[in-house]
């Protein structure tokens, strides 16, 4: 095994072969204790739960990590509602040398604050999160409104727990994340009857979303795409139950559009004063794709991506390509490299990194890169000015707390603002003699 300081070998080693490193999302259970109307596993929902029993679990981290699966997000349902278990089976990955593991919550832990152990049970619950080998650790956020926030969960008070736990978290070295499925309800106040005035309602939401985050306490934020369409129906359209038939987070292409345009509006306003783990260029490709222009980067579900359900215990592409069944994670091995082509959905876990991955895997074709790079240089503008971001976000570790001034050299570097209205293109890479 490779020692974790020198994993990056791994990852170097997987690009040279023009793979992504491996990532699995491990549904760990379906069970939830929240209410929320975007999502098909709410406690409400009427289906038999599910979870890893523990020794399966270890079986099939080990499998998986024998495999080459780099990234393990562990998700839920609500994870931590199986503590134990759930540390168990991250302590035995990380001894399984998996490198990037990731969990979150729904904030249910952050209830009740007003108790007076509460500092002292949230002190107990931080230690042992730092503890393990845990490198993400994110908390559910779904709106600018802390009041419609604790509607949709169900979960009243937890704003205010999260507020007192936050800094509970930064004095130990572990700064979650905010995560939110973007959603009707963001903006927190009634949507317009006039479609013209969606877009400005959208963006002036995401401000506020930013400014209550900050104000929380939180240093990095992710969003997630609205992952139902427009004929959801409550989970049953997917393996991963996360989507819903709620109008809440079924849009139209236009209203898609509008909110991943006033995403990629409003980020570099808020980069230099949290991190913000959304690239711009995979928006930017979002948009173009619900314009029917495609990319060269398709998801690399069922490649170097994939889904095991919580139910089967089996490996899929991802959560959503249920026909496509690779067999028992414990039995698993990373099918041989192929072109990814899919562009089916918006899952944020998987579209993100295939498009930041993209040009990287890339490097055995340096014809293919300079035709993408002549094709759609704004694409690859937005790409490196992401590259350098993650690079002065530290690339994301938890374990690590945002260096404001490597985040005010960046802006100084891309003090980019505006539209999809892009800036001017860097030198064109040297084109390769064929
Ligand atoms: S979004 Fe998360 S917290 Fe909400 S019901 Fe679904 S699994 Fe539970
Ligand atoms: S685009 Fe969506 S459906 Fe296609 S592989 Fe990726 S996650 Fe799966």
């Amino acid at each position: 095994m490779i020692p974790k300081r020198l994993s990056w070998i791994s990852e170097a080693r997987s690009l040279l072969q023009g793979r992504a490193p491996a990532q699995l999302v491990l549904q760990f259970t379906d069970a939830c204790n929240a209410h929320c109307p975007q999502c098909g596993m709410r406690a409400s929902a009427n289906f038999s739960r599910s979870r890893l029993q523990v020794e399966q679990g270890k079986r099939m981290i080990t499998r998986a990590a024998r495999s080459g699966v780099r990234a393990l997000s562990l998700t839920g349902g609500e994870p931590f509602l199986y503590q134990d278990d759930l540390f168990t089976l991250l302590d035995h990955a990380g001894r399984e040398g998996i490198p990037y593991l990731r969990t979150g919550t729904n904030g249910f832990l952050f209830r009740d604050s007003d108790r007076e152990d509460f500092p002292a049970h949230i002190e107990t619950f931080v230690c042992r999160l730092v503890a393990s080998p845990l490198r993400n650790f994110w908390i559910s956020l779904d709106s600018a409104s802390l009041e419609v926030h604790e509607e949709m969960r169900g979960l009243p008070g937890v704003v205010e727990g999260i507020r007192k736990a936050l800094p509970l978290f930064h004095r130990q070295g572990l700064y979650p994340a905010a995560n939110l499925g973007l959603n009707r309800n963001l903006p927190g106040s009634d949507e317009p009857t006039d479609k013209k005035a969606f877009d400005s309602w959208y963006e002036d939401g995401l401000r506020r979303f930013f400014e209550m985050a900050i104000d929380l306490g939180f240093t990095t934020i992710n969003f997630c795409y609205p992952m139902s369409s427009e004929d959801a129906t409550d989970g049953e359209d997917s393996l991963y139950q996360a989507t819903s038939a709620d109008r809440v987070v079924r849009f139209t292409v236009e209203e898609r559009k509008s909110i991943y345009r006033a995403l990629f509006r409003v980020i570099p306003d808020y980069r230099k004063r949290i991190r913000i783990f959304t690239p711009r260029s995979a928006l930017y490709r979002l948009v173009k794709g619900q314009e029917g222009a495609g990319t060269d980067y398709p998801c690399r579900g069922g490649i170097d991506f994939f889904f095991a359900s919580a139910d089967s215990g089996r490996v899929y592409p991802c959560g959503y390509r249920s026909d496509e069944d690779f067999g028992p994670l414990e039995e698993f091995s990373l099918p041989a490299r192929s072109e990814a082509h899919c562009t089916r959905c918006d899952w944020e876990c998987f579209r993100d990194p295939s498009e930041t991955l993209g040009p990287l895997l890339q490097w055995k074709n340096p014809v293919g890169l300079w035709r993408s790079w002549k094709q759609d240089p704004d694409f690859f503008s937005l790409w490196w000015e992401d590259l350098r971001y993650y690079q002065a976000c530290g690339w994301f570790s938890g374990r690590k707390a945002p260096e404001k001034p490597r985040l005010q050299a960046f802006h100084r570097l891309f003090p980019v603002t505006g539209g999809m209205d892009l800036p001017a293109h860097p030198e064109p890479p040297v084109q390769p003699s064929v």
